[in-house]
Order: C-alpha cells, then sequence, then structure tokens
C-alpha cells in the first residue's frame, strides 16, 4: 500500500476506472449475499463461556459479614465486592455502590435524582433551571446522548482526541455558562474512539472553574479493565483529583462487570463522595429495599480478588485482539494510503472509529447494507444523531466469529472506496 495513490491525486479518467473496479467488486459483494453485523458492542458467546462457573455460584448464601444474601437489605451491596472494585477503580470503599446489572440504568437514576430533586450542590432541582445543558464529547456513545434527549438536556458537543475531550474548550464554556451542568466522559478505551483521558486533562477536568455549582461529571468508566494488550492502561484517579481541586462532588463514576462476565447478569458499581454515595442511596431506598445480593456474591466468589478481575480480563483479550487485529490488518491493506479514510488503533475497549471521507458516512452504510452488512446507524455517535461531516462509522468486532470479522470488514472497505469514488468522480 505504500504505493497507493491517493484519490485526490488521481486523474479524471484515473478515477472513473477506479469508481468502475469498485462498483464491480461491490455488485460482486452484493451477489454474494452475505448476512454479516458489525453493529453489536457485545461479548462474542465464547467471552460469556468464559463465565461459566458463575452459573454454579454462590457457595451458601452468606457474605463475609453474615448476610443471608437471600433477604432484603443491604442496599449499598456486599462489603467484599464493594471493596475489590474499589481498590480497581482506585477509590475507599465507602465511596463504591454495588447495585444490580447496569450501570446504565445507574446513569439514568442519577440523572432523574438531579432532574427531580436536585445534588449534593444544587441550588435547586435540574427541572427548576431555565435551561440545562451538557457537554458531550465527540464522538460518542450514543446511549448517554439519549438519555440527556429524553430528559430534554440541551446537548454542546466538544472535541475529543486520543487524550479525551477538549479539556480547554469545556473549561471555557463551563466557567462562563451556568446552564451547563455537566459533561459525559468515558475516561478509558472511550465509546468509539478508544482514546484515554491523560491525567492532566482529568485534572483539569476536576479542577476547572464552574459557573454552575453543581456542575457534575458522569465519568463513565465501562471499559477501565478492557485492555487489548499487555499494558494496562490505568484510569485518572478522578474523585482524588476533584477532592483536591475542592470539588469533591463533582464526579461521579460508573463501572460494571457487563463485559466482564455476562453481560445481561454482572454487576454495576457507582462511585462518588460519601455524600454523593448517601444522596444516591437516599433516593434509590425509596424505590428499592435492596439489589441482588446473591449475585454479587457470586462474583465475589467467582473472582477472588482485585488480581482475579485482571487475570479473567487477559482471557477476554486473548479471544476479542485478534478480531481487531484482523479490522486492523484489512482497513490498512485496503485503504492505507488512499487518503479517503483513517482510523483508530485502540489499546482497548470495544469499538475502533472509523473516518471515512466526509460526506459519505451514510451512503457507505448504505452501501454496505446493500451488501448485507450491517453497520451502526450514521451519525450515532453524535448528538441528535448529527454528524456534521457525515464521516464518522463505529465499528464493533467482538460478536462476530473471526471469518466473519474478515468478511464484513473487507465490504466496509469496498463500500468506502465506492463512495468516495463516487464523491470524487462527479
Ligand atoms: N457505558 C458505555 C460507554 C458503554 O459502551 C456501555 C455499553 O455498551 C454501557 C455503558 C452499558 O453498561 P451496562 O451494561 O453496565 O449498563
Amino acid at each position: 500500500t505504500s504505493t497507493a495513490v491517493p484519490l485526490t491525486a488521481r486523474s479524471p479518467e484515473e478515477l472513473t476506472a477506479f469508481l468502475a473496479e469498485q462498483q464491480a467488486a461491490h455488485q460482486a459483494l452484493v451477489a454474494a449475499g452475505l448476512t454479516l453485523d458489525l453493529t453489536r458492542g457485545k461479548p462474542a458467546a465464547a467471552q460469556l463461556d468464559l463465565a461459566e462457573r458463575l452459573l454454579s455460584l454462590p457457595d451458601g448464601f452468606r457474605s463475609r459479614d453474615g448476610v443471608d444474601v437471600r433477604n432484603y437489605g443491604g442496599l449499598e451491596g456486599i462489603a467484599e465486592l464493594r471493596e475489590m472494585f474499589a481498590e480497581l477503580l482506585w477509590v475507599e470503599p465507602g465511596q463504591v455502590v454495588a447495585g444490580g446489572s447496569s450501570s446504565l440504568v445507574m446513569m439514568r437514576e442519577v440523572l432523574v435524582d438531579l432532574w427531580l430533586k436536585g445534588g449534593v450542590t444544587s441550588e435547586r432541582p435540574w427541572s427548576q433551571e431555565e435551561r440545562v445543558r451538557f457537554l458531550c464529547p465527540v464522538p460518542g456513545y450514543d446511549r448517554h446522548f439519549t438519555l440527556l434527549e429524553w430528559l430534554g438536556i440541551e446537548m454542546v458537543p466538544v472535541p475529543s482526541d486520543e487524550f479525551g475531550p477538549d479539556a480547554e474548550a469545556c473549561a471555557a464554556l463551563v466557567a462562563e455558562d451556568p446552564s451547563i451542568k455537566g459533561m459525559w466522559v468515558v475516561p478509558t478505551y472511550a465509546n468509539p474512539t478508544g482514546s484515554i483521558v491523560g491525567d492532566d486533562v482529568a485534572r483539569r477536568l476536576a479542577s476547572m472553574p464552574a459557573a454552575a455549582p453543581d456542575f457534575t461529571i458522569l465519568w463513565d468508566n465501562a471499559y477501565a479493565f478492557h485492555h487489548l494488550t499487555e499494558e494496562e492502561a490505568a484510569s485518572a484517579d478522578i474523585l482524588t483529583l476533584a477532592a483536591e481541586a475542592g470539588n469533591p462532588h463533582r464526579p461521579v463514576m460508573f463501572a460494571s462487570t457487563s463485559k466482564i462476565t455476562l453481560a445481561g447478569a454482572g454487576v454495576a458499581f457507582l462511585a462518588g463522595s460519601e455524600e454523593v454515595v448517601r444522596w444516591y442511596l437516599g433516593h434509590l431506598g425509596k424505590g428499592s429495599i435492596g439489589p441482588d445480593k446473591l449475585n454479587q456474591l457470586r462474583h465475589a466468589q467467582f473472582f477472588g480478588s482485585p488480581a482475579g478481575v485482571r487475570e479473567h480480563m487477559a482471557r477476554h483479550r486473548e479471544i476479542i485482539a485478534p478480531k481487531f487485529a484482523e479490522v486492523l490488518r484489512v482497513l490498512d491493506e485496503r485503504l492505507a494510503g488512499l487518503g479517503v479514510a483513517s482510523w483508530t488503533e485502540p489499546a482497548g475497549g470495544y469499538f475502533i472509529s472509523l473516518d471515512v471521507l466526509p460526506g459519505t458516512a451514510a451512503r457507505v452504510i448504505e452501501l454496505a447494507k446493500q451488501a448485507g452488512v450491517a453497520l451502526t446507524p450514521a451519525g450515532s455517535a453524535f448528538p441528535y444523531g448529527q454528524d456534521p461531516e457525515d464521516r464518522n462509522i463505529r465499528l464493533a468486532p467482538t460478536f462476530p466469529e473471526p471469518a466473519e470479522v474478515t468478511r464484513a470488514t473487507e465490504v466496509v472497505a469496498t463500500c468506502a472506496l465506492l463512495a468516495a469514488a463516487e464523491t470524487l468522480a462527479s
């Protein structure tokens, strides 16, 4: 590919010939009648099998301090599992809640509580503010955005790069505008870019002066332990940084074992200052007499220790790292040097973010659909589903079988080339 001539440097005749080649290649793919799917950021069956022993746990029904986990109670979750994840997330056990199976539900609860009741540092419920806005680093996680849209919280996109959100842009907006009440951050191996928030960015976000006294960072560490290489990136210690800066209640952290054990039957965690934890539990207690502690005990016994979690993640890596490598190999082989696409090479997480020629993402996705490959809808990674440049496509390689990953990525590459050629040749 080093000898590839960028499409933009080709003559009209060469482009017309290139277009014809890609059209033929696409027709052949359509005729092949494939059914492949690169949309689903979920574990493959082989990954779920790694957690099979969970199905025969727990051993007994008493937690470490003798509590019968079959019964009601213990809203904050069982101590041994909170301790284990406190160590992994670099917080104190008293700052962690172990809850149900979904951290996304916890995020919704926190936002609804803020909306109806206001937070620890709020002057009033957010619903009583004239206007509530959130900074949304883009590209980002579509469900974060639909959650805000559902609540009627306006979204303000902010750019992000390999070190996370543009902290200076965030600081400038937050300092001026009291309607900006919060922001999303996926600090480690972001969805979809794989970016890692460095200490400098984390410190700036934790300490930046905010016009809103209750400016809140929703720190979604969904992929904290999901390393694709042996080098394990450590997440910035946002709670300590915020406490040191005098903003101890600013961050609320989330994590879960959805992509560690079982996506539909894991354990989710929330962490924050002790006041934030009390605030959260106070509202939670209006609707719950306690979480599924049996599942929590099962998880505590399954992992045994924080090191047990890390060892378990290494087994996931063995299954999924080759799939990521395969996507990158095909993209490189087919697209490098042609000047029509760039993509991330994540060291962890569940996604590869592909940027195609501006103005062609929706077309690439349509062409892929014709060839039997489902891709996430264009604009998904942006607030209101609007990618201003129509260029971003999220690829999720974990779920399909390895051979399907190869085939599907080849289709994506052909469609990216065809869409680019259509644009440039016209
Ligand atoms: N947060 C991010 C960034 C995700 O990508 C996902 C799942 O794709 C979730 C949260 C969902 O987490 P949970 O399964 O704990 O609800």
